[in-house]
């Protein structure tokens, strides 16, 4: 008999846990399998089939040759396409160029990218609370400590510069930024988000901001950091494909940086995966650069998203849940029943809620406010809306 694998992990991952959002997913997967029936509202993917002309471009790709390694930090007219965009919001000196730009596997890997080559051991990071799961791993990945600043829940947990100044420490060398936010759905109006970059500034922090959901606002434009900074020598962007395009598995995401920043992140990246797959980036080269017909698609989409979120959020609030105003993004935020009252309140709604109504969502401990609870909204109407009546089923059962 062989005997078993004792396995101790590295210090590098020693603290680390599993991202939650894809494991509630995996979980809803795993059930289903199992023959039961189950509305997977676990993690945020657009429903949707990416648009047509851009899966016909990718297809034109492949048969022209994009088959092969590109350069590390992505093909050449991409990059020049997110510069040409970036410069159309931001009006300072410092124009941005194709040089600025790294490609990557993924927003996931640009934001880890940029942790890695911008924070090291001993600094410490602040991270607006209640974020995404994967910032506080990062952060920890890069050796750096992850500071939770909790916002208010009557502002939706935004942050100001003062709880920002508050949680700050003499070894602060970065703040996270998320606007619209997940898992909260808040929006940074562009005063308050020029507001943190003059602090920042002023501190000589490093800025990321994860702009991933900034075209998904429904009551008017979420602003870019790009739209408001003046100077962009401590500011890194992250933005990518996948939510706005319905392009999650192509895996294309991007960094907008100062240059030596750039050329840094590029090293990482030439040592882990290389260049993001050749023809996900021409994928993402045509719904930057077609126009009108995937324009249009995205347009059509995010209104798809504002009638599954109008539908399905009076079903919530008229259980008594407190759910946040859900401006941007794909999710619904809200109080578990049984908040301050027992530990992990979210935790326990959701075992209860996939156990009772077969419904996944995820416990707001993955975003560090274990009282709350996520909903993603990025799914067939008729199954957000079902979903919905059953949460508010399970939530008056469990008041009662
Ligand atoms: N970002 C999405 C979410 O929060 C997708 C899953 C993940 O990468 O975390 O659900």
């Amino acid at each position: 008999m062989s005997t078993p694998l004792v396995f101790h992990p590295s210090a590098n991952i020693a603290a680390l846990r599993e991202s939650a959002t894809i494991a509630v997913s995996q979980r809803a997967k795993a059930l289903k399998a199992q023959g039961r029936e189950v509305i997977d509202l676990g993690a945020g993917e657009p429903d949707f089939d990416t648009p047509a002309p851009i899966r016909q471009a990718a297809q034109a790709a492949i048969d022209a040759g994009a088959t092969r390694y590109t350069a590390t930090e992505g093909i050449l007219p991409l990059r020049e396409a997110i510069a040409a965009a970036a410069n159309a919001a931001y009006q300072g000196p410092d124009r941005v160029t194709a040089a600025d730009i790294v490609v990557s596997t993924g927003s996931k890997q640009s934001l880890y990218n940029a942790c890695v080559v911008l924070f090291g051991p001993g600094d410490d990071v602040l991270v607006p609370t209640p974020s995404w799961t994967s910032y506080y791993e990062m952060v920890g990945l890069a050796r750096a400590n992850a500071i939770e600043v909790h916002g208010d829940p009557a502002r939706g947990f935004k942050v100001d510069p003062e709880r920002l100044a508050r949680a700050a420490t003499p070894r602060t060398t970065g703040v996270m930024l998320n606007s619209p936010s997940n898992p909260t759905g808040s929006v940074y109006a562009p005063d308050e988000l020029r507001a943190i970059l003059d602090l920042a500034a002023a501190r000589g922090w490093w800025v990321i901001s994860d702009e991933i959901y900034v075209r998904i606002a429904y009551d008017a434009p979420a602003p870019s950091a790009l739209d408001v900074a003046t100077h962009r020598d401590h500011l890194v962007v992250v933005n990518g494909v996948a939510k706005a395009y319905a392009m999650t598995g192509w895996r294309i995401g991007w960094t907008i940086s100062p240059t030596p920043v750039a050329k840094a992140m590029n090293a990482l990246q030439s040592h882990t995966t290389s260049n993001a797959a050749a023809v996900s980036q021409h994928a993402a080269l045509a719904a930057l650069t077609i126009g009108e017909p995937v324009e249009a698609a995205v347009r059509a989409m995010v209104a798809e998203f504002k009638r599954r979120r109008d539908a399905a959020l009076p079903i919530l609030r008229d259980a008594g849940l407190r759910v946040l105003d859900p401006a941007g993004a794909f999710y619904f935020y809200f109080e578990a029943p049984g908040a301050g009252t027992v530990p992990d309140a979210g935790g326990a709604f959701c075992a209860a809620l996939l156990d009772e109504a077969g419904v996944a969502i995820v416990p707001g401990s993955a975003f560090r406010t274990p009282d709350w609870v996520r909903v993603s909204y990025a799914a067939d109407q008729a199954q957000v809306v079902e979903a919905c009546h059953r949460i508010a089923r399970v939530a008056r059962a469990m008041r009662a």
